[in-house]
């Protein structure tokens, strides 16, 4: 019976990691098809001499659907994803055209980077994939245009306000925040977002993954993820990664906590 409760656990986990994934994969292929359809608009329109950079974002959004896949395989392989120590501003800027593009024209994005950031620790296709489902909630609650920021900081979290949380050190983070001006959600909404499978979208446009696999891979990493939301004027999410503070970091041993959990 242990045994058999240890392979359903499994199997729960496999099938959250899966879900989790497809849910991902599907929104890369969402970038892949709007921007075939821009070259399929373009050539009509006998405009094809500019299409190259619809080619190219194309190209970036395969490419990550393809690691995300490979993310999956190693998963199956029992592989440990490992950490490393990620310049959070120079990924955001990596990911601002994937952004533009993810959003419609009545959506600004703009990027609000924090100067001397430092480091953090985590795993940064993960962090990809939590910005753009970030992203994404960001752009649905915005059905009639609005703003979007996505910024960086340096915290510092005390004891008194680690006091007031669940399982939260003190000690310093690096934030990730993505700001909208969009619906907000009720208190409601709000206890429940980071469930499985909680979606207010309609069938076929939410699968309720996104907020839960952004809160299990943060938890993952050592961090703690924030939403303070208005209805009517807006919602951030912050997500806390744990600073990266040198390679004695990586034996610490809330470190290999991560990679165990995964094994
Ligand atoms: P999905 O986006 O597929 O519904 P998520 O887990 O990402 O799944 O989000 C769960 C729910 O949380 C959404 O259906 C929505 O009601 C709410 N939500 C998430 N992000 C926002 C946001 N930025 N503004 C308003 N509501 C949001």
């Amino acid at each position: 019976a242990e045994e058999a409760l240890r392979q359903s656990q499994k199997m729960e986990a496999v099938g959250q990691l899966t879900g989790g994934i497809a849910h991902d994969f599907n929104n890369l292929l969402t970038g892949v098809i709007g921007s075939l359809d821009l070259i399929r608009t373009r050539i009509a329109q006998g405009r094809a001499g500019d299409i190259e950079r619809y080619v190219d974002a194309a190209m970036s959004s395969a490419n990550r659907a393809a690691a995300l896949t490979h993310r999956l395989l190693a998963f199956s392989r029992r592989q440990p994803l490992d950490p490393k120590p990620v310049d959070a501003n120079a990924l955001v800027a990596s990911m601002e055209e994937l952004f533009r593009r993810t959003v419609r024209e009545t959506i600004q994005v703009e990027l609000r980077s924090c100067r001397d950031l430092w480091l953090t620790l985590c795993d940064p296709n993960q962090l990809e994939s939590a910005l753009l489902n970030l992203v994404i909630n960001a752009r649905d609650a915005m059905p009639d245009g609005g703003s979007i920021a996505i910024g960086t900081d340096n915290v510092e979290l005390d004891d008194a306000y680690a006091a007031t949380q669940q399982d939260v050190k003190p000690g310093p983070y690096v934030a990730l925040s993505v700001s909208d001006t969009g619906s907000g959600m009720s208190d409601d909404v709000l206890a429940r977002v980071f469930e499985p499978f909680f979606t207010t979208k309609p069938i076929g446009q939410g699968t309720g993954l996104g907020l839960s696999m952004v809160y299990g891979f943060v938890r993952q990493s050592g961090g703690h993820v924030r939403i303070s939301s208005a209805i009517g004027r807006g919602t951030t999410v912050t997500i806390l990664l744990p600073r990266y503070l040198g390679d004695t970091e990586l034996q610490d041993p809330s470190a290999t906590a991560v990679s165990g959990a995964r094994a």
